[in-house]
């Protein structure tokens, strides 16, 4: 069988009525009363979720794994037992108030493929895990994506123990009980050698839904810069201080915003930039603002133009302080990742081979993705989400979406496995 006839067969066995009940099945856990799901991180509803993803991984003898932090693998084996598996997934936790489709389907997808596999009678040469990557939404525990950062070794587990959820909680203790939850799972070590990583997701963004394409092949994760702009002035009495003495920390922030918004002005419309948060001290109608907080989170596919604009950032803010000083510190930068041609292509292969609508595209968000791109060659297949809506409970997807998303995942899988002669 060539690779292309195994693709076809595996990717034409995913069943769409199978895959839209388990994502139904995984919703009812965390559900909440508007209808979107709450499944944190190292939760009970996530240990459930672990237990029900597991049962069906049993019922296919497939073999389960499980590494420190509780990122989960599923294995179907290959041919070559000591070869590095192929793995694919995303992850299960949710936002506290998160919808019905935000890494689950990932997780979904890769399960689903790997049946397809099974039912189709296509075997691969080297191993395909499913992986579901622990606390990715950072909701409970921050930072997100924790368990791909440590598994890829951008963190370290020691470092993530002591964190406390709201409720005073450890991570340490989370972690255990959700590890004793599951037991005699083989232990697997951080950062054991991928020969690839596939990552389906929602693609939260608008973009598949308007062009009416089934399929996004992801060409890289955008890279972002945050930073926290403080700008002091003077407070004072609203009714007497005369406007030309003021030192008015509001009127210096609106000034600097509107000069930062010319500064992140873009033709193409690719680049992000967002104002998210604004503190105001003493936050009184009648008060002189004596200091405001502002946040910036800016965000490009490219490195030039993070490295350009961004570099202006202070700039622009000091040109228009007036009487105010004004201090800008970064706090998060990070470079965009673009995928090996090899992953994107051969994504992009299987979405052409099966007829099915795609078109390349970035990805705006991030995802466990950006740390594994560092450790394997990666890729991301997007499929499209009710008006590009996610971290909501009106989040959708349509079943057909779903499984076309599946559908691609298994030929590509197929490609990168190799079929087993
Ligand atoms: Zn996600």
């Amino acid at each position: 069988m060539t690779i292309r006839e195994a693709a076809k067969r595996a990717a034409a066995a995913v069943d769409e009525e199978r895959l839209w009940r388990r994502h139904m099945a995984m919703a009812e856990i965390g559900r909440t009363r508007v209808g979107g799901v709450s499944r944190q991180a190292l939760s009970g509803d996530d240990i459930r979720a672990r237990v029900l993803l597991l049962q069906w991984a049993a019922a296919r003898g497939y073999e389960p794994a499980v590494d420190d932090i509780a990122n989960l693998f599923v294995r179907r084996p290959g041919r070559d037992p000591d070869a590095a598996p192929v793995v694919a997934g995303s992850h299960m936790d949710s936002q506290p108030a998160g919808g019905r489709f935000d890494g689950i389907f990932g997780v979904l997808a890769g399960l689903e493929a790997l049946e397809a596999l099974d039912d189709a009678g296509v075997a691969s040469a080297r191993p395909i895990d499913v992986v579901a990557w622990t606390n990715e939404e950072g909701g409970r525990f921050a930072p997100g994506a924790m368990g791909s950062a440590v598994f890829a070794k951008h963190m370290r587990l020691a470092d993530c123990l002591d964190l406390e959820d709201a409720a005073g909680i450890a991570l340490r203790d989370a972690l255990a009980e959700t590890l004793a939850a599951t037991p005699g799972l083989a232990r697997r070590p951080f950062g054991f050698p991928i020969a690839a990583y596939v990552e389906p997701h929602i693609e939260q963004g608008p973009q598949l839904e308007a062009t009416g394409k089934q399929i996004g092949v992801v060409t890289g994760i955008q890279g972002a810069r945050w930073y926290v702009v403080e700008v002091t002035g003077e407070p004072g009495h609203a009714g007497t201080a005369p406007l030309g003495a003021r030192k008015d920390a509001v009127r210096a922030s609106v000034a600097m915003i509107a000069g930062l918004q010319e500064l992140m002005h873009d033709e193409t419309d690719q680049l992000r930039f967002t104002v998210g948060r604004i503190e105001v001290i003493p936050n009184s109608p009648n008060t002189i603002p004596a200091s405001v907080t502002f946040s910036i989170d800016f965000r490009h596919p490219e490195a030039a133009v993070l490295d350009q604009r961004g570099a202006r950032i202070e700039e622009v803010c000091r040109r228009f302080a007036g009487p105010c000083d004004v201090r800008v510190t970064e706090t998060f930068n990070r470079p965009p990742c673009a995928f090996p041609v090899r992953i994107v292509d051969a994504i992009e292969k299987a979405a052409h081979d099966l007829g099915i609508p795609y078109m390349r595209l970035p990805s705006g968000a991030f995802h466990d993705a950006n740390f594994i791109a560092d450790l394997a060659p990666t890729g991301m297949i997007f499929v499209p989400c009710e008006k590009g809506i996610s971290h909501s409970p009106a989040e959708n997807a349509k079943p057909e979406d779903l499984a076309a998303g599946a559908r691609v995942l298994a030929a590509t899988l197929i490609d990168l496995a190799g079929p087993r002669s």
